[in-house]
């Protein structure tokens, strides 16, 4: 497998020489933005399998850094770092196209798996794009990685689409938020089942006409969700 690299987007020392020595000893090549603007440009000019993204960063803040990546076409996964307890920076994040965040203090341990679970993410989803479907005014194709509401793009991040994909497979299916962690995000076990709905809320800002009345993203109360499209 060629070297997996990795941009750090954080401007605070200490936990940027733990977070590079580490990941360095797990085979990552590991580049450090301290600033938003040079996070921006570096994440536009070079490819990268994953970006670290601190939310308060100087120059140009996490969530703008972000949001201008998913509009420059950067696909590449965002994963965010986020103070503790800050959950309105974690919804509008994972708005903004961000693929999953991580509160600070983070185990190493638990950052590393992310990390995987990313990379495990992006290579089913190129593996698996073979296809295109549509339903209502959207229209999706999984290949290129795009998707149109009455003609007009719009900007999914990658776990958006990895969601929206798996709804399309299990159309009609009450899926289960403990499913849905399993086959979409990867990762067991995880204490944050609220991800999902997280998620959720945001396809439907996306793609519901409107989104507090789903016509294609139900809710089945006490078991999960289910898409109708
Ligand atoms: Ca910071």
């Amino acid at each position: 497998m060629p070297e997996r690299r990795v941009l750090l987007c954080e401007d605070e020392e200490s936990l940027i020489l733990t977070l590079r020595d580490r990941l360095q000893s797990e085979g990552y090549d590991t580049s450090v933005a301290r600033e938003g603007e040079i996070a921006l440009e570096t994440a536009t000019k070079k490819s990268f399998d994953c970006i670290l993204l601190d939310i308060s960063l100087p120059k140009k803040n996490g969530f703008d850094v972000c949001r201008d990546l998913r509009q420059r076409g950067v696909q590449t996964p965002i994963l965010m770092l986020t103070a503790r307890g800050q959950v309105i920076d974690r919804v509008l994040g994972l708005k903004l196209g961000a693929d999953d965040y991580l509160t600070k203090p983070f185990e190493m341990a638990e950052l590393l798996a992310r990390i995987e679970a990313l990379l495990r993410r992006a290579r089913t989803l190129v593996a698996s794009s073979a296809d295109a479907y549509a339903f209502g005014n959207i229209e999706v194709d999984f290949r290129r990685a795009e998707v149109k509401k009455d003609g007009a793009e719009i900007e999914l991040s990658g776990l958006e689409l990895k969601l929206l994909r798996y709804f399309v497979e299990h159309r009609s299916a009450v899926l289960t938020r403990d499913e849905l962690l399993e086959k979409v995000w990867g990762y067991d076990a995880t204490p944050v089942t609220r991800t999902v709905d997280v998620h959720i809320a945001s396809l439907r800002q996306k793609l519901e006409t409107n989104p507090a009345r789903p016509e294609f993203f139900l809710t089945v109360h006490g078991m999960g969700y289910k898409f109708v499209g």
